[in-house]
């Protein structure tokens, strides 16, 4: 299983919920369970990410709701949350 760490936003693989973060040295951490499907707050604001698509030419992206950062686009929703997901 992928976890998302509250603290400082890394994403571990572990077969259990990790309790507390090695790096941040924290205990208590707000954990979530990362999957495909999960999508990471945007890095800029911390805005939720929108879905947009211009289906007549196949384009897919995510926009930030509040901020309007934007994923690089993809050809399908799978590569555009992972583009959405590895933008620093
Ligand atoms: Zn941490
Ligand atoms: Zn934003």
């Amino acid at each position: 299983m992928k976890y998302l760490l509250g603290c400082c936003g890394r994403i571990v693989e572990t077969d259990n919920m990790p309790v507390w973060c090695i790096r941040c040295g924290e205990h208590r951490i707000k954990v979530t369970e990362f999957t495909e499907d999960t999508m990471l707050p945007c890095p800029f604001c911390g805005g939720h990410p929108q879905a947009e698509a211009m289906n007549t030419i196949g384009l897919y992206w995510y926009e930030c709701d509040d901020c309007g950062g934007a994923s690089g686009s993809a050809d399908d929703w799978v590569e555009a949350r992972k583009k959405w997901n590895e933008r620093k």
